[in-house]
């Protein structure tokens, strides 16, 4: 894996996601403050200099894009292993959130790219506040959460944990897709038994029961109508 770490740039994603057609090798882009972080569907993830580790992954996956749909589950698993291990244990939102107690301390966005050699690229960004100051709370406007413990690590040595259990688990979903990440995801979800609803915008979709997660990272949902299958596209999940 190459290396890169700077003290600043818009977006890591975007610095690889416009590389991603050439690269050789897994890339891991690390910036100590990023001015124009991004979250699914053109919104924008924040972050305070120094008060939050930002940086994608690029890496390299064999298969067609719709094996990846489990990815950031898969991650967001991964992350919650290795926070849990550093005396932070987690939750997981569908389909790409990391929470504290409830506030959401980390955000996943996967970008992807066509390999010209074959496959995808798969640019996997993670946000994950160390700091929170008050007001970039209340620029945010939701319920966030950092994580003083550690911020108080040295930066590298938690980059390099984390790494370690993200690369160890890249290659275990590259192996078995998501499957094998199911029952460990259902066990870290926050929302299992909560009445829910799916957005899109502002517009309700789907009102129901959290049921955990299917082997295709699906969320099912208990509605009045029996039990729904909903795919991560660019909706949202909220508590009712
Ligand atoms: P939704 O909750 O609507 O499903 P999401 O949680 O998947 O969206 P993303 O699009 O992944 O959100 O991330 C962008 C959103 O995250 C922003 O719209 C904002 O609400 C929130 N956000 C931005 N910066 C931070 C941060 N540093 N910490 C926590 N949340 C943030």
């Amino acid at each position: 894996i190459d290396i890169e770490v700077v003290a600043e740039t818009g977006s890591t994603n975007a610095d690889l996601l416009a590389r991603a057609a050439g690269l050789q090798r897994p890339v891991l882009r690390v910036a100590v403050h990023q001015t124009a972080g991004r979250g699914r569907a053109g919104r924008s993830w924040l972050s305070a200099p120094g008060a939050a580790l930002t940086f994608s992954l690029a890496w390299h996956f064999a298969g067609p894009l719709r094996e990846l749909a489990g990815l950031p589950l898969a991650v967001g698993v991964a992350l919650a292993d290795a926070l849990g291990a550093l005396g932070v244990p987690v939750q997981l939102k569908w389909p790409n959130d990391v929470l504290r107690d409830g506030a959401k301390l980390a955000g996943v966005l996967i970008e992807t790219q066509a390999a010209p050699a074959g496959g995808v690229w798969a640019v996997i960004g993670v946000g994950l506040n160390l700091l929170m100051p008050d007001e970039m709370e209340q620029r945010i406007g939701r319920s966030v959460a950092g994580a003083p413990w550690l911020a108080q690590m040295e930066r590298n040595a938690l980059m390099a944990q984390l790494l370690g259990v993200l690369a160890t688990n890249l290659g275990q979903f590259a192996q078995g897709g998501f499957a094998p990440f199911c029952a460990r995801w259902n066990r870290l979800h926050a929302y299992q038994g909560l009445a829910v609803v799916i957005i899109d915008r502002d517009v309700t979709l789907h009102e129901g029961v959290a049921a955990g997660v299917d082997d295709g990272a699906r969320l099912l949902l208990d509605t009045a109508g029996g039990r729904i299958a909903i795919v991560a596209g660019d909706v949202s999940l909220r508590v009712r």
